[in-house]
């Protein structure tokens, strides 16, 4: 009995052993694993230092703008109307949105923005047009993420509005979706890039009255691959609203779909 109740505690020493030994193994492992990445990311850093990704000035820690741009960025942020993204002055009751959008309707629930389409929102966003400017939308979509994250935008997947593949092709790029996936790297959230199609192309309308605008986009969107699984919440995301005309018609798209809650995220609201 002594000699199996020794054999059964040495065994029992030697299992605790080999488990302490394997989880020092496992933890230095990670240890240098750790050490192996600040490694290589202190390389990169020395070879290519971060820069600013809209003024191009060498930055130490920064992720993506230095403490000017994200100065100027910040003095563009104004209260705005939860409902149509439109800015209101600092003392406006917007319990049930603003002067501006009272007895309107739209297919989605709200409009999140950084601020209005001018100074150095607009300088950016007009940055982004140009074929390299991916980068500079995907920062940028970074930027609206953090704000996002600090608000109650409930989404389940964030959807960016499709070009058309002419425009595509010009491009080189969907500023939409470039601005999508900066979001959901800061949401969590998965990008769906073809849960909406553009089928037809509309030229840009800008001098076009709001209705003429709105009869020419009806039919500009259908669903695309993936749609056989709706996500119940969507953040609908596009560069720049300006009526909303697009918007509205891309959200009507996706609720005749049967989504149940459709937000809005842009990095700017054109205002007149
Ligand atoms: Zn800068
Ligand atoms: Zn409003």
């Amino acid at each position: 009995m002594a000699v199996s109740d020794n054999l059964n505690r040495s065994l029992i020493g030697l299992a605790t052993r080999r488990v302490i030994e394997e989880m020092a193994v496992a933890s230095l492992s990670v240890w240098l694993q750790q050490r192996f990445r600040e490694l290589l990311f202190g390389v990169r850093d020395f070879v290519f230092p971060p820069i600013c990704w809209l003024c191009g000035q060498v930055m130490e820690t920064e992720p993506d703008f230095c403490r000017s741009c994200q100065e100027r960025f910040r003095e563009s942020y104004r209260r705005a109307c939860w409902r149509c993204g439109r800015s209101v002055g600092p003392f406006a009751d917007t319990s049930g949105g603003c002067d501006r959008c009272a007895g309107e309707h739209y297919p989605f629930r709200s409009v999140r923005r950084l601020g209005r389409y001018e100074g150095v929102l607009r300088e950016a966003i007009l940055k982004i047009k140009h074929l390299n400017g991916e980068g500079l939308a995907v920062a940028l979509g970074r930027l609206l993420g953090q704000m996002l994250a600090q608000t109650d935008c409930p989404c389940d997947a964030v959807v960016p509005v499709p070009l058309h593949w002419l425009r595509y092709w010009q491009r080189g790029y969907n500023q939409a979706q470039a601005i999508a996936e900066g979001i959901a790297q800061v949401l969590g959230k998965p990008v769906l890039p073809r849960l909406l199609r553009r089928q037809r192309y509309t030229p840009s309308q800008p001098n076009q009255p709001v209705t003429r605008r709105e009869e020419n986009l009806r039919g500009a969107f259908a669903l695309g691959r993936g749609a056989s699984h709706l996500p119940s919440a969507i953040l609908l995301v596009d560069d720049v609203m300006t009526t909303g005309s697009t918007l509205r018609e891309a959200a009507r798209v996706l609720r005749s779909a049967g989504v149940r809650q459709i937000h809005v995220a842009v990095l700017a609201r054109a205002e007149h």
